[in-house]
């Protein structure tokens, strides 16, 4: 299968592009490289067999509809998009350019490459969207988790941006049959993701002694997955999901952001005994929370666990562990972003 995954130098992206190389699969990227794809990360791909990495804009539409011909996938898998919800609230236009935008010129890209298809070639193309729990808002505490009929209601302008992408791609196979699938993941952790996003961030700050930042009182609710777990959730959607159909991805592993950077702490205590920051839990801080901060996001997953037997394989305790390791082993990876974010605040989380 030759299959073009937009985003792949991300975290996600780097992840699935992986997981699909190792199926076979032939793997061309599409990545603008903002500052969220690492060069390290790009080095290592480039050096895997049957990867092909393609710099471009998702929001060029020319040039989309231009690679995605000489490309010539059996499917698309769309990741590509500005993620990190506090930049999104300090500077939405990329937001709207990238995941609206872009979005919308990679769907016109994909369409009038399916148009040209044989019908067998047709029959087998696939469009697989990557969506998010946030697209649906917050949940009290006492709430059901979100399925797949629930109503969207994005508070955030990244979640309104995933939203308004994922109302593009579902139009574009109900108006002209583009077979288009999505999958709505909760909040990934793992290996390679940028130290902007909450777990990465306390790690790495922990280490170097510097204060936790938690947004007001910490009982904010995230469900977790680990990152390989998404990879073959979407793996399983784009060889035998049914097209038109959304699929709920996620963890069942609800936690409260204190209680997960306590967590963190007390394996950093565990993994560097000679540290002179421990207990890490001391470096806890508690700052003003984030303006429309959503309590509670949890995924109802039973239509993926019925129809296409995935479930979360990784508990949350080793793959934290996995994660913590990871880091501790791969400075390489990234000294070069905090040296290049010295004095500037990296984001505090999703
Ligand atoms: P990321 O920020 O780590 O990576 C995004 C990648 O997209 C980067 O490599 C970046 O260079 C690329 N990119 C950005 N703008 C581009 C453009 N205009 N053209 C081409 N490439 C561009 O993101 P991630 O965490 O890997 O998320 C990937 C996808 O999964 C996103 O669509 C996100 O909304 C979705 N998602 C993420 C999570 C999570 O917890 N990380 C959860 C659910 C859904």
């Amino acid at each position: 299968m030759r299959i073009a995954v937009t985003g792949a130098a991300g975290f996600i992206g780097q992840a699935f592009s992986r997981h699909a190389l190792a199926a076979g699969a032939q793997v061309h990227g599409i990545d603008k490289l903002t500052y969220a794809a690492n060069p390290v990360t790009v080095a290592e791909l480039e050096a895997q067999p049957g990867f092909t990495l393609h710099r471009a804009d998702i929001a060029e539409p020319a040039a989309m509809r231009d690679l995605i011909r000489r490309i010539a996938p059996q499917a698309v898998i769309h990741l590509a998009a500005e993620t990190h919800v506090d930049r999104s609230i300090d500077h939405t236009a990329p937001f709207v350019a990238t995941n609206i935008v872009g979005t919308h010129s990679l769907l016109e890209a994909a369409l009038d490459y399916c148009r040209a298809l044989s019908p067998a070639e047709k029959a087998q193309f696939r469009f697989l969207h990557v969506s998010t729990d946030e697209v649906y808002g917050a949940l009290g505490a006492e709430d059901s988790a979100f399925a797949e009929t629930s109503v969207f209601a994005p508070n955030s302008p990244y979640a309104a941006s995933k939203a308004s992408a994922e109302h593009l791609a579902r139009a574009w196979h109900h108006t002209y049959g583009l077979p288009v699938m999505i999958g709505n993941c909760s909040n990934n952790y793992g290996p390679y993701q940028f130290p902007e996003k909450l777990i990465p961030n306390m790690i790495l700050k922990a280490l170097h002694g510097e204060p936790l930042p938690v947004y007001g009182h910490g009982k904010h609710v995230r469900d977790w997955l680990y990152v390989d777990d998404h990879a073959e959730a979407l793996w399983l959607i784009l060889t035998r999901g049914k097209i038109g159909e959304k699929y709920h991805i996620g963890g069942k592993a609800e936690t409260a952001n204190l209680a997960l950077v306590e967590t963190i702490c007390a394996m950093l205590d565990a993994a560097m005994p000679g540290s002179s920051h421990r207990p890490h839990r001391n470096l806890i801080n508690f700052v003003a929370d984030r303006p429309g901060h959503d309590f509670r996001y949890a995924m109802n997953i039973a239509k993926i666990e019925r129809e296409l037997g995935w479930r979360p394989k990784t508990s949350m305790e080793d793959g934290l562990q996995r994660t913590l390791d990871w880091y501790l082993a791969r400075r390489d990876w990234w000294q070069g972003i905090r040296d290049s974010y010295a004095g500037e605040r990296l984001g505090l989380g999703r």
